[in-house]
Formats: structure tokens, C-alpha cells, sequence
């Protein structure tokens, strides 16, 4: 065996890896965006530690609740923590041992940009780096999510918000000939049908009320939803196959274009999330991984 390491290696994704180097070159102005969704990306592909996080739905979540909604979620502590410290020390490297790891990616589940921003002035650190090394430490966990809950989904789901983690769609797709409108969650990226006239954010139905925007040319296959009733926007694709769950993040950098044209005209995404989720996330204690109360040795003690 002339490579005895090699099966350590973790190939990543040739095409993930050719669509963020495509989007660092198109958009040079979101490097350090992009450095930490790669990051994210990469940290997905160690699935095993994040697919053990992954709850049971809790039963006694309401009605109209997503799947991660009051869920009890149990993590490696030490993994997690060291997770967001390599994410803190690309974005703010002075806070990086200043913010517990821990309860940054409940509230990052959650959506709760409060405690995101008490998290962020405890630790003197600048609210908005940490609401996005927030928003990608929870990434690998809820993409987790997304692969091992999709089974659990409910048949049919006609709200606006995710019905696996409670966020906004980040994008509509339209599906074939008949042009199937599936909602997608740029968090796990779950896929939801909901009809076509339809607002993901008000549940408006009125035609009259719902309108497009319809960039020209090359981008036919896009176009902007738009809702008069709440002013809202959700950017959309006509496709041939769903993409990945990776993709969704980069496409909707890559197509920041649309956003800027639909805030221009008064529409806006809305500020507060889709599903407060009320998660619980503990670390479990370290000694219970390995059974027999034993701690594994570290490596050099
Ligand atoms: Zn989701
Ligand atoms: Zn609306």
C-alpha cells in the first residue's frame, strides 16, 4: 500500500468544489462569505458526528410545527465547540474563545437573532460576523437533518416556512411541463410543493395580489415572485431535477442580482423567521460516548 493514509481522505465533491470556485471568482466581494460555506460545506461531509446529532421529532410539537420544532438535540460538546472556534477564528478571531459553541447553535437553529446578538456583545464581538458563522455552524446539522428526516416529512405541507427546520424558502422551483412549484429551505434543504398562486409568506391566494418580476434574455429561466399584499419576494427557477442541497446557497448568492432588483422596487424578504423552533441542544457528557464511564485517551496525554 504506497498510500496508508489514504482512506483517512474525505474526496470532497468535485462539482461543490468547481461551483465555489466559480462563485469566489464571480463574486470576489463575498470571500469571506464564501470561505465560511465552504467551511461548512466541507464540515457537511463529516457526516457521521452530525448524523448522531440528529433528533427524533418531539411529539408533543404543535400543529403546524416543523419537524425540528421543540426538538432535544444532544451533541458531541467538544466537536461542536471545536466546529465554531475554526469558524470564529476565519471571521472574528478575537472572540473565537470568548462564545460557547453550544448554545450559539441553538440559537442558530432557532433563528433568533436576540440571543445571536447578546451572544455576540457578550463576547465583544460584531453582531453580524456572528449571526453568519451562526447561520453556517448550524449548516452541517441541519443538512444531517435534511438527509435523515426527510422520511418523517408530512405527505403534504402548505405553509410558507420549512416543514423539517422553520425557514423561509430561500427559492421556488418549477418542476417539468406542468411546472410544479416546489418550495426549497436553503438550511436543510427540504423541498415542499405548495401551488403556485400561493405567497410562501402571507398565504395570499388572490391572482390580482401576486405578481412576477421576469428578468430577460439569458435568465429565462428565472424569475422573482412577488407579493403585493406583504410585500414580500422569493426568487425562482424553472428545473429539470431539484438541486442539491449544497447548490442552494451558492445560487442565491449567484443570483444577488434579482434580490437588489426586487428590493429596488419596495419588496423585502421578512425579517422574522418563518417557525420559532424552541430547540434544546445540550452537550452530552464526554465520557458517555465511549461507554464504561471511560474518557478515550487524548492524543500526546
Ligand atoms: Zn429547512
Ligand atoms: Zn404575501
Amino acid at each position: 500500500m504506497l498510500w496508508p493514509h489514504a482512506r483517512f481522505r474525505r474526496p470532497r465533491n468535485v462539482e461543490q468544489q468547481q461551483r465555489v470556485a466559480d462563485a469566489r471568482r464571480a463574486s470576489p466581494e463575498s470571500e469571506r462569505w464564501l470561505e465560511l460555506l465552504d467551511a461548512a460545506l466541507g464540515e457537511s461531509d463529516h457526516s457521521a458526528a452530525w448524523n448522531a446529532a440528529v433528533p427524533e421529532p418531539a411529539a408533543d410539537r404543535p400543529v403546524k410545527a416543523p419537524l425540528l420544532a421543540r426538538g432535544e438535540i444532544t451533541v458531541d460538546g467538544r466537536a461542536v465547540r471545536g466546529w465554531v472556534r475554526r469558524l470564529l477564528a476565519r471571521a472574528a478571531p478575537a472572540s473565537s474563545r470568548r462564545i460557547d459553541g453550544v448554545p450559539l447553535l441553538e440559537a442558530a437553529l432557532d433563528q433568533d437573532d436576540a440571543r445571536l446578538d447578546a451572544v455576540a456583545a457578550a463576547a465583544g464581538a460584531e453582531p453580524n460576523v456572528v449571526r453568519v458563522v451562526a447561520q453556517m455552524a448550524a449548516l452541517p446539522l441541519l443538512q444531517a437533518c435534511g438527509r435523515q428526516l426527510a422520511g418523517a416529512l408530512p405527505a403534504t405541507w402548505w405553509e410558507g416556512y420549512c416543514p423539517l427546520c422553520g425557514a423561509w424558502p430561500v427559492l421556488a422551483e418549477y418542476a417539468g411541463l406542468e411546472r410544479q412549484r416546489r418550495l426549497r429551505c436553503g438550511r436543510c434543504g427540504t423541498a415542499w410543493a405548495v401551488p403556485l398562486l400561493r405567497c410562501a409568506f402571507c398565504d395570499e391566494t388572490h391572482h390580482e395580489n401576486l405578481g412576477y418580476l421576469e428578468p430577460e434574455g439569458a435568465e429565462e429561466m428565472r424569475k422573482v415572485e412577488l407579493c403585493h399584499t406583504c410585500k414580500g419576494y422569493l426568487k425562482g427557477l424553472a428545473t429539470v431535477r431539484p438541486l442539491a442541497p449544497w447548490a442552494l446557497l451558492l445560487d442565491d448568492l449567484s443570483t444577488v442580482h434579482l434580490d437588489v432588483a426586487a428590493l429596488e422596487r419596495g419588496y423585502q424578504r421578512p425579517a422574522r423567521p418563518g417557525y420559532a423552533l424552541e430547540t434544546r441542544v445540550t452537550a452530552r457528557p464526554r465520557a458517555a460516548l465511549f461507554g464504561f464511564g471511560r474518557s478515550r485517551p487524548r492524543a500526546g496525554v
